[in-house]
């Protein structure tokens, strides 16, 4: 079995110590491979490369940043099939949208890239004669990325590729889950330009390696994306050196469906949330609203349609609608909250246990009504193929309810009213609402949540900005 190793300073080490984890197959509970389970003493070396490194990058004209992020982008392209097999192995999506990860991954790098001419700076009339203001976007130093595993390659490039084209340096700690396509990333980048200590990978624990890289003086910015739970462990540990936070958080989108939606539409965009990448993805929709003279037929619907999802082994068949959860916790913990719902006087319409395997996680595509907007199931991040509705009367009532959440990642709603969908737009409290389209947010908007759901965002240049930090300079001549 392969055994992979750090890439530290442009060279590819062990953990000190030479601790191992082994990295498993959702689908059928199989070893992959092996990584290294790094101390913090790992980090530690990673930081200080990223350090010495930092300097001379930065001199770089952003251009020449650019050429080297293009020439990632372009070996990406080269091995999309590889990189998607290796990404559906060990997370579980489907082939299709492994490939379409890899793409995303590509042209992420590029559209990132392309920033390089257009970071400015600003000139500021001065109230003071023969006074010049300058405003300068400076890069913050060394970044640590710390990814989850539902869209482990593409998170990659989310943190690296901005923070690299504004001069920072960084270390990435990919999710124990998810470690191998981060791995082979590792050896794509050792074959480019890239200088040592630009850009380094530290596998291992969160309560190790991440929990070091909050903790360490010399970095200016952890970038997380993960659970709540990890970005307020995060904010506490940064808090300590005032560190910089920017935290892509969980999510619990309402989906608002009016009486006058496009039904068609509406289906296929709630079942498309539940059943891509086995609906673990944080901007989908995971509760619905429906009003209540079309939830019958909604209802009727997106059941058939969740019903006829093909769940099955990734690896094996292209034509799988999705594969398995990450884990087995995560397989038990949708079941629990299924059932806690059921005692609450909810109904199971369809689904609503495990789905046979030999060894996988697997879940029945769910649907469950009569939900409470105080339970569990509604208020909680299930993560999993299961969809609970909840039915309203009017408008009020169902922006009242899609508001009343810790959440505040991404919300959604299906009507051809424009005023509703400008009301909505004006009174959903997220960072982000879809109106009549899917869940799925483009690379030059911007991805951030409010509440519990995050701190600063990104893609597009607000998400760029955040891997920079202002200089002002008054001149006085
Ligand atoms: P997670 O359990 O919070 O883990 C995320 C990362 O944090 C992992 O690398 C983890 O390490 C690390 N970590 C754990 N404890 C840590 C600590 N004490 N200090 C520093 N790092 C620590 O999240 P996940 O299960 O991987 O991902 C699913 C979650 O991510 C969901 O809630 C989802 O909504 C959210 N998500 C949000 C977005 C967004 O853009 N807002 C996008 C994708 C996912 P290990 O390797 O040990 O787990």
């Amino acid at each position: 079995m392969m055994n992979y190793k750090n890439l530290i300073n442009g060279r590819f080490v062990p953990a000190t110590g030479n601790g191992t984890m082994k990295v498993m197959n959702p689908s059928d509970g199989q070893p992959i491979c092996m990584v290294p389970d790094s101390t913090a003493a790992d980090v530690e070396t990673a930081v200080e490369a990223a350090t010495v490194a930092q300097k001379e990058w930065a001199r770089r004209p952003a251009i020449q940043r650019a050429k080297v992020l293009h020439a990632i982008a372009d070996k990406v392209r080269g091995q999309v099939e590889q990189l998607a097999r290796v990404i559906t192995e060990e997370q579980g999506k489907t082939l299709g949208l492994a490939r379409v990860e890899v793409i995303f991954t590509a042209d992420y790098i590029d559209y990132m890239a392309e920033w390089a001419r257009r970071v400015e700076g600003e000139i500021i009339p001065s109230d003071r004669p023969g006074e010049t203001i300058l405003f300068f976007r400076q890069p913050i130093g060394v970044v640590g990325g710390i990814l989850p595993w539902n869209f482990p390659f593409f998170l990659i490039a989310r943190k690296m590729a901005p923070a690299l084209v504004t001069g920072n340096t960084i270390v990435i700690k990919p999710s124990r889950e998810t470690p191998h396509n981060a791995a082979k990333f590792s050896e794509l980048i050792a074959g480019t330009d890239l200088p040592p200590g630009v850009v380094n990978f530290v596998h291992g624990r969160g309560s190790v390696v991440g929990d070091a890289l909050a903790s360490n003086s010399h970095v200016g910015l952890i970038s997380l994306t993960g659970s709540v739970e990890t970005g307020i462990r995060i904010m506490t540990t940064a808090a300590k050196n005032v560190t910089k936070v920017n935290l892509e958080l969980g999510g619990k989108a309402p989906g608002i469906v009016m009486g006058d939606a496009d039904m068609k539409l509406a289906v296929t965009a709630v079942k498309a949330s539940r059943v891509i990448n086995s609906g673990q993805v944080c901007n989908c929709c995971e509760r619905v609203y429906v009003q209540d003279k079309v939830a019958e037929e909604f209802t009727d619907k997106l059941t058939a349609a969740m019903k006829a999802s093909k769940v099955g082994d990734p690896n094996l068949d292209e034509t799988v609608d999705y594969g398995p959860m990450i884990n087995e916790g995560a397989c038990r913990r949708i079941d629990e909250m299924v059932h806690n719902a059921e005692k609450e006087g909810a109904t199971v319409v369809t689904g609503g246990k495990r789905a046979p395997s030999k060894g996988g996680f697997y879940y029945e595509p769910t649907v469950i009504t009569d939900c409470k907007q105080t339970s569990e199931i509604i208020q909680k991040e299930i993560f999993g193929p299961v969809i609970p509705i909840v039915k309203f009367h009017d408008l009020d009532e169902a922006i009242g309810m899609a508001n009343d959440s810790e959440y505040g990642l991404t919300s959604s709603i299906y009507t051809k009213d424009l005023n509703v969908a400008l009301r909505a737009c004006h009174e959903l409290k997220f960072g982000e609402t879809y109106i009549n389209r899917e869940n799925f947010e483009a690379m030059q908007g911007f991805h951030a949540g409010v509440r519990k759901s995050g701190i600063g965002g990104a893609d597009g240049k607000h998400g760029l900005y955040e891997f920079t930090q202002s200089h002002i300079v008054y001149i006085q001549s």
